[in-house]
């Protein structure tokens, strides 16, 4: 097919998103905002920041990542505010690190909310087509080709095509090309990119059966109501919920087990048709069954998709078996008798680039101005991808700019242990993120992202100036009232038979309340409580500075500690290591970590510290040698 640039109608572009997933919307908007001119190229318009799984977002770990995404100026938080129909805080009754934020969302509204932001940005063009090739010269990414024949110049490109390249889609023994159900797969990128000296791999992931509300007896399941105070993602005009629409619970039985075990033999997961490795911790249906089968029933969420639909989301029950076992062991859990099915559950498997290909700004060591973000590096979930492409936005558009890339620590945020991670250790399973990666969770927590990354964003251009302003107005008033909590004091006549109702131990003599909230059975709800002046005194603060607050003088000790920490391990960040490092020339090391470390080339000793492989007598070779 006969190619050419049509520049009458497309410009050079500064960067070409391609896919208008949650890492492409991210990118293209974050690149655009930040001055870039963008072009988002996507196959669909009509699938805009498609949910291609649960109409949720947020979670454990995952809460996090939105809220810093928001803090930086990303948009996912403020979609997600605006097109939620339920609010929780996950995990409130453990300590605020563990606080997780989570929204049950409108499918339709998420995605027409993201194409309302993409459109508001004058530096955004978009174009539906396919992109199939790249156009490298002297190893530099120039533009890509469509399918349609189409040649666009780009300074640098953002790959982030999802579960679609080489999608193929298994329902029982059926299998099908596809990207997501109803919607073709993306071929020709992944070979192209293999005969650039990429590598690649295979993996997988399923999604569960949707089905009439109408037909489900909510009288017989468990309600899950919203939290009674619902919050928010964004730290930018605070939405507060009118009213919101509640998910229920019910649960599996050894019934529907045996029901599904009929279909194991045409299980595309069983008999070996799925080569690609699904995501551990968040298995099939199927696969529940046969691991844990003494277990004698699992739970199911039923969540609503949307405002205006009767259309159901049956969480935790991913399945690739035959539909018509998928139905038949739907009918067989309680509440759904007489339940339709709308769409049955499948499996997809899909290309990957291993990340450990890329450096800490996303760029591909191999193309000079080639991003990856979102699935196609190993990834799993929204949040983690609208991260990724964020980050690789801000970075195409800096390094356009000849501005060095933005790259977040892992001592500042869930971003920095999520790429970090990802391009230091690579994956071999759907990387989801969880609390537990991060060595810094006192530090890293939803309730201050803003306070841990807005400045960063606003100074690269991405954060407006009303979210700096706020945030610096936010940092002097809880400096203020942490001051004051040390200051103003309680006396003993007023507070002791609170204190003893509390089970906590009289004081003897004038207190202050940072020192009476270090008593763990006491909280600021309940001091106000007791004294009135201090309720008034407390008024004039937010809900969200009295917290912090709180937070700040609880866990004070182990801020403490942990910032100790990070800088104890920061000195190994500026022991910097040349890409050119020829490792094979010290023979002490093991040749698991010379192999390891040529592959990785890390940036800086403490990089190399958290390669497995290397162990810590390998890093005390290469500090030797470094000095020398
Ligand atoms: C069946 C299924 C089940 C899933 N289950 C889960 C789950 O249980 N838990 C979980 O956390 N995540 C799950 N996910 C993953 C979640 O959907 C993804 O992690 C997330 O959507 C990835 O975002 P992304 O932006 O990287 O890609 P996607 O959201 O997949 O978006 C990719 C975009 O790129 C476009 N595109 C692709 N190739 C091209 C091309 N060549 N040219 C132009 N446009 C292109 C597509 O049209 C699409 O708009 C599931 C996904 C699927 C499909």
């Amino acid at each position: 097919m006969e190619h050419y640039f049509i520049s009458a109608m497309f410009e050079e572009y500064d960067v070409i998103v391609v896919g208008a997933g949650h890492a492409g919307c991210e990118a293209a908007h974050a690149a655009a905002t930040m001055g870039s001119k963008v072009l988002l190229v996507t196959m669909n318009m009509m699938t805009i920041a498609q949910m291609s799984c649960n109409p949720a977002m947020g979670g454990i770990a995952k809460g996090q990542i939105i809220r810093e995404i928001d803090a930086l100026g990303g948009v996912s938080g403020i979609v997600s505010d605006k097109s939620m129909i339920q609010f929780r805080m996950l995990n409130k009754s453990k300590g605020p690190a563990m606080w997780s934020p989570r929204t049950q969302n409108d499918r339709m509204l998420f995605s027409q909310y993201w194409r309302e932001a993409l459109e508001a940005n004058p530096n955004i063009d978009m174009w539906q087509d396919v992109v199939n090739k790249i156009i490298v010269k002297d190893n530099k990414v120039i533009g890509v080709i469509t399918n349609i024949g189409i040649e666009i110049k780009g300074r640098s490109v953002v790959l982030t095509n999802g579960t679609f390249l080489n999608g193929l889609i298994h329902i029982g023994e059926k299998k099908f090309g596809g990207g997501r159900t109803a919607e073709n797969a993306s071929t020709g990128l992944t070979e192209q990119l293999v005969e650039l000296g990429f590598e690649s791999g295979r993996m997988k992931t399923g999604t569960p059966p949707r089905i009439d509300g109408r037909t489900i007896n909510y009288n017989i399941i468990e309600e899950q109501k919203g939290d009674d105070s619902p919050g928010q993602f964004s730290f930018l005009n605070p939405i507060k919920l009118p009213k919101q629409r509640s998910c229920y619970i019910t649960y599996t039985n050894l019934d529907v087990h045996k029901t599904l075990e009929t279909g194991f033999e045409k299980s595309p997961m069983f008999t070996g048709r799925i080569k690609g490795v699904g995501p551990r911790y968040c298995p099939s249906i199927e696969d529940k069954i046969n691991r844990f089968s003494d277990r004698e029933r699992h739970q199911i969420f039923v969540e609503p998709e949307g405002w205006n639909t009767v259309e159901v989301y049956v969480n935790g029950f991913s399945t690739s078996l035959p539909e018509d076992v998928q139905l038949k062991a739907l009918k067989q859990i309680q509440g759904f008798k007489n339940v339709k099915m709308f769409r049955p559950g499948y499996a997809i498997e899909y290309d990957y680039f291993p990340p450990t290909q890329l450096n800490h700004s996303l760029e591909t060591k191999l193309i000079d101005g080639l991003y990856f973000a979102g699935q196609i590096n190993g990834t799993t979930g929204y949040e983690e991808a609208g991260s990724q492409g964020l980050m690789a936005g801000i970075n195409a558009s800096r390094k356009i700019n000849d501005l060095d890339p933005l790259i977040l620590k892992r001592s500042e945020a869930y971003i920095g242990v999520l790429i970090d991670d990802l391009i230091t250790k690579g994956t071999d399973e759907p990387y989801r993120m969880f609390t537990s990666r991060a060595e810094y969770r006192i530090l890293l927590r939803q309730d201050n992202a803003d306070l841990r990354l807005t400045k960063l964003g606003y100074e690269i251009g991405l954060a407006s100036k009303e979210r700096f302003n706020n945030v610096s107005d936010k940092n002097s008033e809880i400096k203020k009232l942490f001051n004051d909590l040390k200051h103003k004091k309680l006396i003993p006549i007023i507070i002791n038979d609170n204190l003893k109702i509390n089970g906590s131990s009289p004081i003897k003599e004038k207190t202050s309340i940072y020192q009476l909230l270090k008593r763990p059975e006491i909280d600021i709800e309940k001091l106000i409580e007791i004294d009135e002046s201090l309720k008034n005194y407390l008024s004039k603060y937010s809900k969200e500075i009295i917290e912090q607050a709180e937070i700040n003088t609880i866990y004070e000790s182990y801020i403490e500690k942990e910032q100790k920490l990070v800088e104890k391990v920061e000195h190994l960040e500026n022991y910097k290591i040349r890409d050119d490092f020829d490792y094979s020339k010290i023979k002490a090391l093991s040749s698991e970590a010379i192999e390891k470390l040529m592959n990785i080339k890390p940036k800086t000793i403490g990089q190399a510290t958290r390669i497995s492989g290397v162990s810590p007598a390998d890093i005390s070779v290469i500090m030797v040698y470094l000095k020398r």
